[in-house]
């Protein structure tokens, strides 16, 4: 299994690649740039360079998260045109830090549009990006946390919006393991089921990225609050237990971000490594 965590670029990308190595990870997340602002970065190459080189010596996986302010369903044309350049600035940072792409929030519902045009919007957003991106690294769609049924919290929404983008080879998805329990896509009990789905749907295949939280309340409550994974959280130990010995989560890297000053990550992940290290 590939554990690993959100880090820091205080110490530039290269800085983040060798703190991983440090804490035994086979895998980071991290923010391309300040993770406030959708203002693009005129980013060090060298450094992005020294990154995707020592990850490669040392078999270290690496993600991005876009900015918070980062949505695909903007409400006003000056957004929509910050989102688009800012996503591309992070996708070329992804790329040329060696990651396998940039994690994004599926868009939310507004009251300007109906569902239709909302998920119109989305498709629009992800085909302007995408058309002017020829790079290897992807978007990568995460879903969404909220009650059950809430807008982009189930596998069909991100299944169909990749399909019917015009450039499905450049979308991966991020599973977030808080955010399918808040909303009760995974609520603990219903892996076979899911799992089911997943490959059905194609979604399984597709999937690169899981961020592996546990979550502060019960499933069905759309609260997205993240829980250390061996701490006081709804979802247990032996739930988990199930995600991790799944085959089609071999390969993924698992992305800590729990609340660190609640575990310090670095014995979280030496947790992580002890109980499912072994696996595959
Ligand atoms: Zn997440």
């Amino acid at each position: 299994m590939i554990f690993g965590c959100h880090l820091s670029i205080k110490d530039g990308y290269a800085g983040a690649a060798k703190k991983a190595h440090s804490m035994n990870a086979g895998a980071f997340q991290y923010f391309p740039k300040n993770p406030r602002s959708l203002s693009v970065k005129d980013f060090d190459r060298h450094d992005a360079v020294l990154c995707k080189a020592f990850c490669k010596e040392n078999a270290i996986l690496s993600v991005s998260h876009s900015p918070y302010p980062t949505s695909l369903t903007p409400n006003n044309k000056q957004k929509r045109e910050q989102v688009i350049h800012s996503l591309l600035n992070d996708l070329e940072i992804s790329e040329a830090c060696g990651s396998i792409g940039v994690v994004v929030h599926f868009g939310k519902e507004t009251n300007q549009l109906t569902l239709l045009e909302s998920y119109q919007l989305i498709i629009e957003m992800l085909n302007e990006i995408l058309s002017e991106w020829e790079g290897n690294a992807k978007i990568l769609l995460e879903n969404n946390p909220g009650l059950p049924g809430a807008f982009g919290t189930t596998l069909e929404e991100l299944v169909q919006i990749r399909k019917l983008c015009n450039y499905p080879e450049k979308i991966g998805f991020c599973f977030d393991t808080c955010h399918s329990f808040s909303c009760g896509l995974w609520d603990g009990e219903n892996m076979d089921e899911l799992l089911e789905k997943g490959t059905e749907l194609g979604y399984l295949d597709e999937l690169k990225v899981v961020h592996f939280n546990n979550s502060k309340y019960d499933t069905r409550l759309g609260r997205d609050r993240h829980a250390p994974i061996f701490g006081p959280g709804y979802i247990k130990e032996t739930q988990f237990d199930q995600l991790v010995q799944t085959p089609h989560f071999a390969n993924i890297p698992f992305i800590l971000e729990t609340p660190k000053e609640e575990m310090p990550h670095e014995k979280e992940i030496q947790l992580l490594q002890k109980k499912w290290g072994d696996h595959f």
